[in-house]
């Protein structure tokens, strides 16, 4: 297992700053009061209540023998006035970066200039910004936000505009604002305030959590840049955890990790980070050995203590019950093995392991003449030979078989030939995250990866042997694959842009746009995880590894249907689904639409289509024209009326000439 620890993780340089000023005021003996929490993280904040430091709302709680304290997020002007009014003594830890904003905004809004704060508007130190500007401001806090501020103000863009920048605003959404103000704004004076110590601790965190099987966030969970570093990891580390002290970490989940990341936010104290670091290695350390060193061993070990194990007999099996094996192993004594001796599987039956006349190698346990028996073990034959071949089984990496006998905390147990072999969770599936339970009492096959001699411990892959055989699936796959070669396959997962198929170890992709003939929102409606499915190859790139697959069949092409079903002359119902200036489009089949073009409606002049139609309305017409080139059909009602009309007169001249 490696842990990681992000070199930027803990107190930024303010946050170190505004801490030192309280602890500095306290050593130097002063009661100190601080104006609002010094730092998002409770323990810090109770470490310094514990010293005296009482935490005050507004500078009229404070007492006159009190310094008061202005945290590293700043303050407004009017604070600073009231501070000076009632004459108290204060020391300001507002963050030199925060003040260069406070300097920038009180100078521009002075001279006219109109403020925008890219910050979230209920952050202290956005209220604080504010407090400092002394004509209009605007505060946006993403790229939404802004665009809806300049379409509701217009006039604003021909205005002198300063934009400043929350400390812990998200660098990559600043960019995108950037880009607006740049383009749309360009009387903008643009100050990028970002501190850089929170874009390179985001930067950090998102690098170490795409590498890390589990990311640790440590930090106040009210403080904003923790939360934000929270957010960036778990984008690219699905198990990320954001705790306040040691008492919270999730240890189920980090006994199944390998790699472990841990970052932390800019008001994290380093004895909290330590303290978690120190115990998660111990507690990893018991997890290892309670888990690595069943208790099978120790009792093994103690049984080659305590039995004379020279002595190996060759015997043949007279008697089964459900209690124990009778076997006749050539002396006058008769030789016994109890149910305990014989398997180490807790669920085995010895009518299923043995039968008579079966022949055993067994381990003569202790002899008792009086009674006429030897005990003997099969079970520890087996183990000390199965221990031979496991260790000849990692030196040869050879493939071995077990059965999972136990499920057990942090993995499973699988026996081969009497060796209780640990297979942690991480190795005992194909990916993190599955379930173990259906392994339980299963065969396995898996690779041996560690043993250690003298504690006979013996670890277990099985995703490695389950690996190669995918690695040999996708070597016979690519070796046959070719474009328009069709394959039954599993849907494994849907996103918005696809679905991916398992087409027998190898995972394709069928866009969106290859689901189905009609326009469809999400894959969803076509497809489901699990669905078995008949797909085609559309594309490959064997160095990449990638394929694009096809699903949608040529017969379902509605172009086809209508070639083969609607040709021109056809007179059918259609369904009104959408109207213009210039006609309306009616849906002839699915994924077919046609146009009757306002003058086709009727053979009576009609100013605007909505006049007689209506979208949902069902009307007959007559198919006048089909461009396949295009796309494009035309309809016509009027003609139906015309072939009404003239039918009409026809039975009329028919009727006359008859009379
Ligand atoms: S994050 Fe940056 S701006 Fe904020 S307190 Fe720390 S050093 Fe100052």
């Amino acid at each position: 297992m490696k842990i990681t620890v992000a070199r930027s993780a803990g107190f930024c340089f303010g946050v170190s700053r505004a801490v030192n000023i309280v602890e500095k005021s306290l050593d130097q003996g002063k009661k100190v009061c601080t104006l609002g929490t010094i730092i998002h993280n409770p323990q810090k904040v109770n470490e310094l209540k514990k010293r005296g430091v009482r935490v005050v709302e507004s500078p009229d709680e404070a007492k006159l023998d009190e310094t008061l304290v202005i945290r590293s997020h700043g303050v407004s002007q009017n604070v600073y006035d009231t501070i000076n009014a009632l004459g108290l003594e204060y020391k300001d830890a507002t963050c030199p970066f925060v003040l260069k904003i406070h300097k920038i905004v009180a100078e521009h809004s002075a001279e006219g200039y109109s403020i925008l704060i890219a910050g979230d508007e209920n952050h202290p130190e956005v209220k604080g910004i504010i407090g400092h500007c002394k004509s209009e401001y605007y505060i946006f806090n993403n790229s939404d936000t802004l665009a809806e501020l300049l379409d509701k103000f217009p006039l604003l863009k021909n205005k002198p505009l300063c934009a400043v920048v929350q400390t812990t605003f998200d660098k990559k959404e600043w960019k995108k604002n950037l880009k607006i103000l740049q383009k749309l704004c360009t009387n903008a004076k643009i100050f990028d305030t970002i501190c850089s110590a929170t874009s390179d601790r985001q930067s950090e965190a998102e690098v170490l959590s795409a590498n890390s099987d589990l990311m640790l966030v440590i930090g106040g969970k009210h403080s904003s840049n923790t939360n934000k570093l929270y957010k960036i990891c778990q984008k690219k580390c699905s198990q990320t955890y954001l705790i306040e002290s040691a008492e919270e970490l999730p240890f189920s989940a980090i006994s199944g990790a390998d790699r472990i990341g841990i970052t932390a936010g800019a008001s994290t104290p380093e004895s909290i980070i330590k303290e978690v670091l120190v115990t998660m290695t111990e507690e990893i350390k018991k997890i290892e050995e309670s888990e690595a060193e069943p208790k099978f061993e120790e009792l093994l070990e103690e049984s080659f203590k305590n039995y004379n194990t020279d002595g190996r007999v060759h015997g043949v099996v007279v008697g089964v019950t459900p209690t124990e094996v009778r076997v006749d192993v050539g002396r006058k004594q008769t030789g016994i093995i109890p149910l305990t001796e014989l398997s180490g599987d807790p669920n085995a039956k010895p009518e299923d392991l043995v039968k008579v006349g079966d022949e055993l190698d067994l381990i003569i346990m202790k002899t008792n003449d009086q009674e006429g028996t030897i005990m003997l073990s099969k079970r520890l034959y087996d183990a000390q030979k199965g221990w031979d071949d496991i260790i000849k089984a990692e030196e040869e990496k050879t493939i071995v078989t077990g059965v999972v006998t136990e499920i057990v905390k942090g993995g499973v147990i699988a026996l081969t030939n009497g060796v209780r072999v640990f297979i942690p969770a991480s190795l005992a599936t194909a990916t993190r995250g599955e379930s173990l339970d259906g392994l339980l009492k299963k065969e396995v096959s898996f690779r041996i990866i560690e043993t250690t001699r003298q504690r006979r411990r013996a670890v277990g892959s099985i995703r490695s042997v389950l690996n190669d055989e995918r690695k040999q699936k996708a070597e016979a796959f690519w070796a046959e694959a070719e474009v328009g070669k069709k394959y039954t396959g599993v849907v494994k997962s849907l996103t918005s842009y696809g679905a991916f198929v398992d087409i027998g170890g190898i995972d394709g992709m069928v866009h969106i746009s290859e689901l189905s003939w009609s326009r469809i929102k999400h894959p969803s409606e076509v497809v489901n995880v699990g669905d078995t499915v008949e797909v085609y190859i559309k594309s490959l790139d064997k160095e990449k590894g990638k394929i694009s697959l096809g699903y949608r069949k040529d017969e379902d092409n509605p172009w086809e249907i209508l070639k083969n079903k609607y040709p021109v002359g056809t007179e059918c119902e259609v369904e009104v689904v959408g109207l213009t200036q210039f006609g309306a489009f009616a849906r002839i089949i699915p994924g077919i639409d046609g146009l009757i073009h306002v003058s086709q409606i009727s053979n009576e002049r009609v100013e605007k289509p909505q006049d007689v139609l209506s979208v949902g309305q069902k009307v007959n017409v007559k198919i006048t024209a089909i461009d396949f080139e295009k796309k494009r059909i035309s309809l016509s009602m009027k003609e139906l009326l015309i072939d009404a009309q003239s039918e009409a007169a026809d039975k009329e001249v028919t009727e006359e000439a008859a009379e």
